[in-house]
């Protein structure tokens, strides 16, 4: 952060942000906003920007740093009254749907809601909307024909199939599920195909053995059924998606669509934020839920905080959906519920790369109304954490995971849990994205590239050993393992860690490297919901009045979510959300 402050004899007269690498959206409302209150109140006392906190800071102390150059006084400038907050805050009223969180469920669920013809609130607890949508990767899973036409099968990938079809059945629901997909592959054999084979119910047998047979089926396929309606309502509605479908980590096949120019969800929230005020949903930020209405038994709105600190209730006629995501921000949470699921070692000292918002606030709420929790043990590191804050892309078709001896390790193409599980047995607990001049362009464009490079975020070599120098790996153990990559592209057979998902080779100079390191990602586990993404009790039974979507619920991932499987559950529940709400009577 580089700032040019103006003073004159005794006053800050201009305060302007020269540079930056704060991350684009997240950042905004702090560089809009901080610069501006500090010469209106001349005052270093300005109050941070809720969920840009970090930007605020680093403003805030780069004008400090210029008022010390300057010789003025820094201490009596954060002592100077900041003046008061004073914002049309939301008031105590009555709608027909209230929608708590203002990611990517609960915008689709505002929008969905307002479409089919009730009058919305969504209050959204930042200072801006969007939440760990805003800050994903965009990669949306979807069963696609149109979109996979292109891709292609191999015998590899026809193993993958095979495998999975051969596995033991588990449950009634699992065997029918694994009938219909078998009826397809035994279609799609005969019909002399050469392109990928997919279709919802291979999708959700793959979402179902990814989580250890722990989700709940029916939910899984309510979702894969409905990931592609989801996917052409966000494309009417201004989300545009790149013609490359391919495997995002973690995704396991090639079904993650991305969004174009870059691969990034804030694209899907600015286009559902204007969608959404374009249908008359009204929208409150800085405004926090913190209890819901229940009137016997039936939950009819909500108390809140508004922007001017004021408590205010809701009555909501058809209902509340709760969108608030999940709880990997609240250290504390996640710190009890590791211990009943996957124990990751240390999981409160971990990094998180969540918005500061994910702190499980809806699922406290549901509690107090009875509602079930299911899966709230299982929690998703994250493998591909970038330790510098850059990265070129997610996706795994045409990369090497190194560690620093310069060697794989793993199949890059396999399940989150067992590539963060190998990522912390390496050296540093740290490893590197290898790629190669076509894939990283691919993904990126060039100035995003540069930029990268020259605020020293990625790594980049005209050559794979001027590459190891830099990052510091054994050149011969680079190149070497990449020339054995290459050898095992060309092959396109499973290699001895069982990657099967091959497709270009790192050949082409310059390349890069992207330093990585797990954190925490994901909560699997939340609220309980049926297929009309109603909230259940702790009896099974319907809570009126109270729907959930995203995040804040559980009963799809199991153990294990698959990479791109998150944004299409966000915004598929959420719209089914919406519309359920706001047919209630
Ligand atoms: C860095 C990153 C990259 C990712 N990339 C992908 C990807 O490419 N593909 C994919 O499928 N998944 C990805 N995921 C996961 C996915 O983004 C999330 O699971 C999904 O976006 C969650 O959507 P949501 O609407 O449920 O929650 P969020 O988008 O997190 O929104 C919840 C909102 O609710 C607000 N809120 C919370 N409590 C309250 C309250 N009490 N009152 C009012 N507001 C409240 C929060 O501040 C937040 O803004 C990624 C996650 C991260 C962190």
């Amino acid at each position: 952060m580089k700032v040019s402050v103006t003073f004159t004899a005794d006053a800050i007269e201009k305060v302007e942000i020269v540079e930056h690498a704060e991350t684009g959206g997240i950042s905004d409302p702090a560089i809009e906003t901080i610069p501006g209150a500090i010469v209106e109140y001349q005052s270093l006392g300005v109050d941070a920007v809720s969920g840009a906190t970090l930007t605020s800071e680093a403003i805030l102390n780069a004008v400090a740093d210029c008022v010390t150059q300057a010789g003025g006084d820094v201490e009596a400038l954060k002592a100077a009254p900041a003046g008061e907050k004073t914002v049309e805050g939301l008031q105590s009223t009555t709608v027909d749907v209230l929608v708590v969180g203002g990611g990517g469920a609960g915008l689709s669920a505002a929008l969905s809601a307002a479409q089919n013809g009730a009058s919305v609130i969504l209050v959204e607890k930042l200072a801006a909307l969007g939440g760990n949508t805003f800050r994903c990767g965009g990669a949306f899973n979807t069963y696609d024909p149109e979109g996979q036409a292109s891709n292609p099968m191999t015998e590899s990938l026809s193993t993958t199939v095979e495998n999975l079809l051969a596995h033991e059945d588990v449950s009634e629901e699992h065997a029918a599920l694994k009938a219909d997909v078998q009826k397809q592959w035994d279609e799609y054999k005969t019909s002399g195909r050469t392109n990928l084979f997919d279709s919802p119910e291979w999708h959700a047998l793959q979402t179902l053995d990814a989580g250890d047979y722990l989700g709940n089926v029916s939910q899984i396929r309510t979702l894969t059924t409905n990931t592609l309606d989801t996917l052409h309502w966000l494309t009417e509605n201004g989300v545009n998606w790149s013609d490359e479908v391919s495997t995002v980590v973690g995704a396991l096949w090639n079904r993650s669509h991305q969004t174009t120019p870059d691969a990034s969800g804030a694209q899907i929230v600015a286009a559902l934020e204007n969608a959404a005020r374009a249908a008359n949903v009204q929208i409150f930020l800085d405004t926090k839920a913190e209890s819901l209405v229940n009137s016997n038994g039936k939950v009819t709105g909500a108390v809140l905080t508004n922007a001017n600190g004021e408590s205010v209730t809701v009555t909501a006629n058809k209902g509340v959906i709760l969108a608030t995501g999940g709880f990997a921000a609240n250290v504390e949470m996640r710190t009890k519920y590791n211990e009943e699921g996957n124990k990751w070692e240390n999981i409160d000292k971990l990094g998180t790369n969540n918005t500061p918002g994910a702190t499980g606030d809806g699922i406290t709420m549901g509690l107090g109304v009875d509602a079930n929790l299911v899966g709230m043990g299982w929690i998703q590191l994250m493998p591909l954490n970038s330790v510098s804050g850059g990265g070129i892309s997610g996706y795994v078709n045409s990369t090497a995971f190194v560690n620093q001896e310069g060697k794989r390790y793993v199949a890059e193409d396999g399940r989150r849990d067992v590539l963060a599980a190998g990522a912390l047995a390496q050296t540093n607990q740290t490893f590197y994205g290898i790629c190669d001049n076509k894939e990283a362009t691919l993904r990126m464009a060039q100035a995003a590239l540069d930029g990268q490079v020259a605020y020293g975020m990625i790594s980049r070599g005209e050559t794979l050993a001027e590459l190891a120098g830099i990052i510091g790996v054994p050149a011969d153990a680079l190149e070497a393992t990449i020339a054995e990559f290459n050898d095992l592209v060309k092959a396109g057979k499973p290699d001895e860690f069982g990657r099967t998902l091959w497709e270009n080779t790192i050949e082409e100079g310059p390349f890069y490297a992207v330093a990585f390191t797990p954190c925490v990602h994901h909560t699997m586990g939340g609220l309980e919901i049926n297929g009309s993404a109603q909230v259940l009790n702790t009896s099974g039974e319907v809570i009126e009045g109270l729907y959930a979507a995203g995040e804040v619920t559980g009963g799809i991932h199991g153990t294990n979510r698959v990479g791109g499987n998150a944004v299409p559950d966000a915004l598929t529940f959420g719209k089914i959300a919406g519309a359920t709400a706001a047919a209630a009577k």
